[in-house]
């Protein structure tokens, strides 16, 4: 009794609120009260919301519109600093400039300033819970702890997963010319890991962090299923059911990785999601990211599995990925949820752009209605993304009972004037501009535009001083892999001319 009497309290008075069930166009104006982490109600402004515990805190919303915070469902912190670094590149190439294995050892200021900008953008753009799907490079408990730490402290929710692949032949790598040189080679061949020592540090890092700090959980991470052995797979579906946790994992992002499909998965006609089937994660909890060269066959089995995507149209398309059947998906209804992917491919951590793109790339193939709706996009960028967290029920929407991750818009933006539909305006309209307050689990983490957990100030002075180091180390990573990029074109170019199956570029 005493901690719920002490718990803060804080009503948000007067804002409409927007409820996926509700009218959409016109949300209401209600009153939002919440206490300590949770909403306790969500009511008609003068009902006097019933305020336990002593006088709350409040933040006068009239005019402003309050939304569930954002879920952005697939994310790599390890490139923030690379944004604006790169264009202009498939997938392959793309990768040599980005990947953490070339990067080797960073400093702990450099991981601790990246986690934070990288979790700054996102709440500025009133994301509230991320998926940090990433790689530690070294794989030791100091490169993650310093991570988790940052996220501890900026308040941003993170459900963090550390990706491991054991396999260390190239996707790509069946196209390559056969005269390529040892010495190109040498730069993308990987080395091959031990995958039960692999899955034994994911584990001995569950039971040493736990419980984790409030906002942080964890997920499971096999890289792809083909840069991972059986072994490695196996251990991932007995982690998440010892558990209990979400997956996610990249399926079919490039066409490189759908012919490679094709040729090692013979034993289930070339499907990746039949081989994740066959080892039992193709589940409720698994989540893949991209699905860009998924058949209809496979969105029907996914389907039927209950597994989820999280799209991210911006890197399919910066990436030249081709485009994803995300409107086939979502009439097979699969739980779609959307990401921004990585700093250095996307190079913006918005789910504005996310929901646009969503919606717009839905009408590629022809010009008939397609269904994909501005409801359909706020839907999977808030419920869509909590459903793949495995914290459906906890957040998403503004309900009483429910985590108290909020945004609050302020209305008078010119994107809302003339206000003919919060949901279209949101979706079509928003550029993240309208961004006042936001709140993770019921602490206020940008109140009217202004950071309250870290020093911003600070953040930028000490990314001035982390930056001529890392530039260094970019400039030498790439002209050390510069041998292999005409190889990597040329396999490009022979990949254009062999069959999967289907085709996700648009033709002329
Ligand atoms: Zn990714």
């Amino acid at each position: 009794m005493m901690t719920q009497a002490s718990a803060r309290t804080l009503l948000i008075r007067g804002a409409r609120v927007f409820d996926h069930d509700g009218d959409i166009d016109d949300p209401p104006i209600r009153d939002v009260l919440l206490e300590g982490s949770r909403i306790v109600s969500v009511t008609a402004p003068g009902a006097d919301a019933e305020v336990k515990g002593g006088v709350p805190d409040v933040i006068e919303a009239r005019g402003k519109l309050i939304m569930p915070g954002f879920v952005n469902a697939h994310y790599h912190s390890y490139d923030v600093l690379a944004k604006g670094l790169l264009e202009d590149m498939p997938f392959d190439v793309w990768a040599l400039h980005s990947q953490p294995a070339y990067f080797g050892r960073r400093s702990k200021a450099e991981l601790r300033v990246r986690t934070l900008l990288g979790a700054l953008e996102c709440l500025r753009n009133g994301i509230t819970t991320i998926q940090d799907m990433n790689s530690l490079v070294p794989q030791d408990e100091e490169t993650l702890d310093t991570i988790l730490c940052g996220y501890a402290e900026i308040g941003i929710r993170v459900v963090f997963s550390i990706a491991l692949r054991d396999v260390a032949a190239l996707d790509i790598a069946p196209f390559l010319p056969a005269d390529m040189p040892e010495d190109a080679l040498a730069i993308v061949r990987g080395a091959p890991k031990d995958p039960k020592e692999e899955i034994a540090f994911v584990e001995r890092q569950i039971k040493r962090l736990h419980p984790l700090p409030p906002r942080l959980t964890w997920g499971l991470s096999p890289s792809g299923p083909q840069r991972s052995s059986r072994v490695l797979l196996e251990g991932f579906a007995d982690l998440a059911r010892r558990h209990e946790l979400p997956v996610f994992t990249h399926v079919y992002e490039t066409k490189a990785q759908t012919a490679k499909a094709r040729a090692i998965y013979g034993d289930h006609g070339g499907s990746m999601i039949r081989h994740l089937a066959d080892i039992g994660l193709l589940s409720p909890r698994t989540t893949i990211a991209h699905g860009v060269w998924l058949t209809p066959d496979e969105i029907t089995l996914m389907a039927e599995h209950r597994t989820g995507i999280a799209h991210n149209p911006i890197s399919n398309l910066k990436l030249k990925s081709g485009v994803a059947p995300m409107a086939m998906a979502l009439r097979a209804g699969v739980n779609v949820a959307l990401g921004c992917d990585n700093c250095s491919c996307g190079d913006c951590q918005s789910m504005f752009q996310a929901m646009k793109m969503f919606c717009l790339l839905a009408a590629v193939t022809d010009a008939s209605p397609t269904g994909v709706h501005a409801r359909d996009a706020v839907k999977a960028a808030t419920l869509g993304g909590a459903r793949a967290m495995g914290l459906q029920g906890e957040i998403g929407a503004i309900r009483a009972g429910m985590k108290a991750d909020l945004v609050i818009i302020d209305l008078d933006d010119v994107a809302y004037q003339p206000l003919n539909s919060v949901a279209r305006q949101l979706v079509f309209s928003e550029v993240g501009r309208g961004i006042e307050t936001v709140i993770v689990g019921g602490d206020v983490v940008i109140r009217e535009r202004r950071v309250m957990t870290i020093d911003e100030q600070a953040l930028r002075d000490e990314l001035a001083s982390l930056m001529p180091q890392f530039r260094r180390d970019f400039a030498r990573i790439a002209k050390a892999n510069d041998p292999v990029i005409p190889y990597l074109f040329a396999a490009n170019e022979r990949l254009k001319s062999h069959s999967v199956g289907i085709n996700r570029f648009v033709c002329t």
